[in-house]
């Protein structure tokens, strides 16, 4: 593959060639940040969600799964801080009239000295050959100090800055440092403001502030405010989990990269309530089990890496993120935070209900803390379709792209052709179909010469090609292509549902998720 931004534009084009990804309202030019799934991206999108769904839920007898509404009370939004917190510091330039994050901005700035740094130490590399001793000359180089120095003074001001608040230092560091709009060169700049990332909209009739209600910005405080509701109806004992797919919106200021940051997208969050002090252990257990459930798809080990948080946000006593090897680089896939009781002693002071537990064993009542997993869907997608994506050079000197979608998670698990579209083959073929999908989604095509379809298949990720031919009928066998090998063999008709099973069985992948 050319380079790794080349790899995203063809994961694009190919989505949307083939019917997985298409962008948004497109016969109006689309929307900005807004993606639609078609035919094979919906049933992709619902096989992560069971493998999710099941590895989570079905897999731990204490994790119970909800379907909580999008809108919610106004105040849950005070109570969980998004009202007040859930900012990002953004600039206009009056030029260009372009919008950035000031952030952003500056930590760019920051990257390119970072990266005169880098060079700095390629070309003393070179010169010293293998004397060099890169840590020493980290230390020594007045060059690199100097900029190191540079970097060190731009982040504590800005970190001093956000810290107190101080939007008009924040926009006086971006005039000090000379940061133009990287598409135009302007430096003129509006004042830095804080925009909160939650959507506004109106309930009903009512207008002005008292109507006001958001577009969830996390499925996260739906859990929370039915912890007790779940906790009594199903009768629940400490330790144990609620489970939630569903979408999420949030006014992203600068939304790219396909559907790595939309403004509307979908998480998988899952909210484990335990006995405060216990948090080490299921913070530790949450990590492992995640990152096992990632690895069981095959898409490589060295994809993945954990990111711990330094800076802990608000509400958390630990943090990290796992990231995945995306076209653009390693970036946060999922997230797992040890989220103390912060919101669930939130939302009993802004309601005025209890939230808490009563413990049998020890015989009192306290606010359970929570370790929670979160998981952007669309981000799963893209982890996927990204690593399937190969073109393949092969030994007849012809190319085919191939999906290697892990075959569990794949949309169709196996088509049908009839050899050709005559002598009763279609008919044939039909049946088999008949047979297969009640268990299975299945695809039927007669059309071209067995070789375009075959690669239509590659192209699409599906694991089996089943061909009928004029043997078929006499002997009752048909011939079975796999997808990765591209081997074929011939099979009895009454093999197909074993041999299909077992391979895109989705009962593997949880047994080594475990
Ligand atoms: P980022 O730093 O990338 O903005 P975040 O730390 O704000 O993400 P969380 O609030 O922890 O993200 O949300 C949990 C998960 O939801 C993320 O790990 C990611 O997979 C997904 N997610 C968050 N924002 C978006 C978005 N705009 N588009 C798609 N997925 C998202």
């Amino acid at each position: 593959m050319a380079n790794q931004d080349d790899k995203l534009k063809k994961v694009i084009s190919h989505s949307k060639e083939y019917g997985f990804v298409f962008p948004s309202s497109e016969i109006y030019d689309g929307l900005s940040a807004a993606y639609d799934y078609g035919q094979l991206g919906v049933e992709l999108k619902n096989n992560i969600k069971k493998y999710w769904w099941d590895a989570m839920v079905k897999m731990h007898e204490n994790i119970v799964g909800i379907d909580a509404a999008i809108f919610m009370h106004p105040t849950t939004w005070k109570a969980s801080g998004h009202v007040d917190a859930f900012n990002d510091p953004l600039i206009d330039n009056k030029d260009s009239k372009k919008r950035y994050r000031a952030d952003v901005l500056i930590e760019e700035h920051v990257e390119k000295i970072k990266i005169k740094i880098d060079k700095e130490i390629e070309k003393a590399a070179k010169r010293f050959g293998d004397a060099f001793d890169e840590e020493q000359f980290r230390s020594t180089n007045p060059n690199v100090l100097r900029r190191q120095q540079q970097i060190d003074e731009i982040n504590n001001t800005f970190k001093t800055a956000m810290e107190q608040e101080d939007l008009a230092a924040v926009k006086q560091l971006i005039d000090d440092l000379g940061i133009a709009d990287p598409d135009t060169g302007s430096k003129n700049w509006t004042e830095v403001r804080q925009f909160n990332l939650m959507f506004k909209t109106e309930l009903g009739a009512v207008s002005g502030d008292a109507g006001i209600i958001y577009l969830r910005p996390e499925t996260a405080q739906g859990i929370f405010v039915n912890y007790l509701n779940v906790q009594k109806s199903g009768r629940m004992k400490l330790p144990f989990g609620i489970a939630q797919i569903g979408k999420a919106f949030r006014n992203e200021i600068i939304a790219r990269q396909f559907i790595f940051r939309m403004r509307e997208f979908e998480q998988m969050e899952m909210q484990f309530f335990i006995k405060p002090g216990t948090q080490g252990e299921w913070y530790d257990y949450w990590k492992q089990y995640r990152i096992k459930w990632h690895k069981a798809l095959g898409l490589g080990e060295d994809q993945y890496r954990f990111h711990d948080h330094i800076k802990l946000a608000h509400y958390a006593d630990a943090a990290c993120d796992i990231e995945f090897n995306f076209p653009m680089g390693f970036r946060e896939l999922e997230g797992i935070h040890s989220r103390t009781d912060f919101d669930l002693s939130s939302h009993e002071e802004f309601s005025g209900k209890k939230l808490r537990y009563f413990d049998p064993e020890s015989n009192e009542s306290y606010v359970p803390y929570v370790v929670e997993t979160s998981i952007g869907l669309d981000r799963m997608f893209l982890a996927v379709l990204s690593n399937a994506y190969n073109e393949e050079q092969l030994e007849d000197g012809s190319e085919r792209v191939v999906m290697n979608i892990p075959p569990a998670l794949a949309p169709v698990k196996a088509a049908v052709l009839p050899l050709v579209k005559k002598d009763g083959l279609p008919e044939k073929a039909r049946e088999i179909m008949e047979d297969l999908k009640y268990d299975f989604n299945v695809f039927y095509e007669e059309k071209d010469a067995i070789g375009r379809r075959y690669r239509r298949q590659d192209a699409i990720g599906t694991p089996f090609c089943i061909t009928v031919d004029h043997e078929t009928l006499e002997t009752n066998t048909v011939t079975i292509r796999e997808r990765d090998t591209m081997t074929q063999e011939r099979v009895a008709i009454s093999d197909l549902h074993s041999i299909i099973s077992h391979r895109v069985s989705m009962r593997s992948l949880l047994e080594k998720a475990k």
